[in-house]
């Protein structure tokens, strides 16, 4: 059966846990042969799907593949890599009044997951959780973000066609869609999008005690220290903030850094930015656009937040807003009010680093934390004093590309975390196993 029948969710459902109950995926074997089609499907349609995410976001071939297609294709390959070994039972001490049995743990696949995407990495992040979900021995109902349209096709077109159709479901569609999904009942939801609907999806889950992922957003700052080499800096940050025209969840949402550094960070930004876009972006084939226009107008209606120090046009016909930095930026000006999600990055002036810190933690824990700086007490204080779901130094973006590190959002920014082994921890249960023999 293939996802273009309009079965009804209850039906989806009923479906896939009726061939979790035969046990065919609990095998490694199924796993792993499930994995190698997923890598067949990126392998062999690559080009379809970044052309299907050029029809939804502008975005250029070599970033489709280095962020969506490439990426998704490495966590295939790490877990593959891995798989056999971090699903070894763990042992476990037994204490005294047990002596002579043993202890140990396994991970028992969930069932039927949910995985419920955004539009912003909209292969990507329908397909990494997938991964872990799979190599968990789990089936999957997938949920296409429709607001990338030509990706949420493709996927459906093509993914019941490369994986084992009646352990993998592709729903598409939006919000009424997505509620009758969420009344079902599923083992686990795995949710990557904006807090508002992560309380929505959160409440649903709540009705069948489903455990929940809820990988969410939140304004990610950036501190710059005293002393550091500005165009340096600029140029990673231009780097992190710019890609996918700054709709990535992990961008540096704004800048952080006293009144000296400030004005010699604006210049090179500027300079950055045409550094990696030339004089004129809305011609860079590495330059996304706006994913729609309410998210075009509520981000121009941001713009004049702060002086101007490079950018500022834009073309609604084209979904175009030029990558834009704003100077003197007050705290409380509309840009620094929510996520920016888009192509703005406000620089905020703050005394020093006990100013820096404060601003922080007076806010919602961030997604991502970036700060650069040579010096080691203030990268000490800076992971001791603060809370947020990753920390970058000198480099913003590149944590979640490190498959063995956990990547997930804290408070605000969301709960649970994945990507290679936290991946099987988000999608299994572990469960305990205690054995004494009678004699
Ligand atoms: P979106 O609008 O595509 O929504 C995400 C999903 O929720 C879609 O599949 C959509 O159909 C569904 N949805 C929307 N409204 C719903 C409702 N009322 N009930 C049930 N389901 C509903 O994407 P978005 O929320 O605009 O994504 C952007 C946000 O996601 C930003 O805040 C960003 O920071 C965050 N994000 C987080 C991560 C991460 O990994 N932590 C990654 C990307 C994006």
């Amino acid at each position: 059966m293939t996802s273009s029948t309009p079965e009804q969710p209850d039906a989806v459902v009923a479906r896939l846990r009726a061939t979790f109950r035969t046990g065919r995926t609990a095998p490694l074997e199924w796993r792993t042969d499930q994995l190698r089609r997923l890598r067949a499907l990126l392998t062999e349609h690559g080009t379809d799907f970044a052309a299907a995410l050029h029809a939804d976001l502008g975005k250029g071939e070599t970033e489709a593949y280095r962020t969506e297609i490439d990426f998704t294709l490495r966590e295939i390959d790490h877990t593959l890599d891995h798989l056999e070994e971090w699903l070894r039972p763990e042992p476990a001490p037994v204490p005294p009044h047990l002596s002579g049995a043993e202890a140990w743990t396994v991970y028992d696949p969930l069932g039927v997951v949910l995985v419920i995407a955004p539009w912003n990495y909209p292969l990507q992040l329908l397909l990494a959780p997938i991964v872990g979900a799979l190599a968990s021995g789990n089936c999957v109902v997938a949920k296409p973000s429709e607001m990338a349209p030509a990706t949420s096709a493709a996927v459906a077109r093509l993914l019941p066609r490369f994986l084992d159709a009646d352990a993998v479901a592709v729903v598409e569609g939006a919000v009424p869609e997505t509620t009758a999904l969420l009344e079902q009942h599923f083992d686990h939801i795995f949710y990557t999008g904006n807090g508002t609907v992560g309380r929505i999806v959160m409440r649903a889950a709540a009705e069948h005690l489903t455990p929940v992922t809820l990988e969410l957003g939140g304004k990610s700052p950036a501190f710059v220290d005293r002393g550091t080499d500005a165009d340096a800096v600029a140029a990673r940050l231009v780097a992190g903030k710019f890609l996918n025209a700054g709709q990535t969840c992990v961008a540096p949402d704004y800048v952080l850094t006293d009144p000296e550094t400030a004005a010699r960070l604006e210049s090179a930004l500027a300079r950055a930015v045409t550094a990696l876009y030339g004089d004129d972006p809305a011609a860079a084939p590495n330059y996304s656009r706006i994913v729609n226009e309410r998210h075009f107008d509520r981000l121009t209606g941001l713009l004049d937040s702060g002086r101007t120090v490079t950018g500022g046009t834009h073309d609604r016909d084209r979904k175009y807003i030029a990558p834009t930095v704003l100077g003197g930026v007050a705290p409380d000006a509309p840009v620094m009010r929510e996520e920016i999600f888009g192509p703005i990055l406000p620089v905020v002036e703050v005394a020093d680093l006990d100013a820096a810190i404060d601003f922080v933690n007076d806010r919602d824990k961030p997604l991502a934390l970036y700060a650069f700086t040579e010096s080691e007490e203030t990268r000490r204080r800076l992971t001791g004093e603060t809370s947020s779901g990753g920390l970058g130094f000198g480099l913003p973006v590149a944590h979640l590309t490190v498959s063995d590190l956990p990547f997930g959002g804290v408070g605000e920014s969301g709960m649970g975390r994945y990507h290679g082994r936290y991946s099987i921890e988000t999608f299994s249960h572990r469960k305990a196993v205690l054995s004494k023999p009678l004699a």
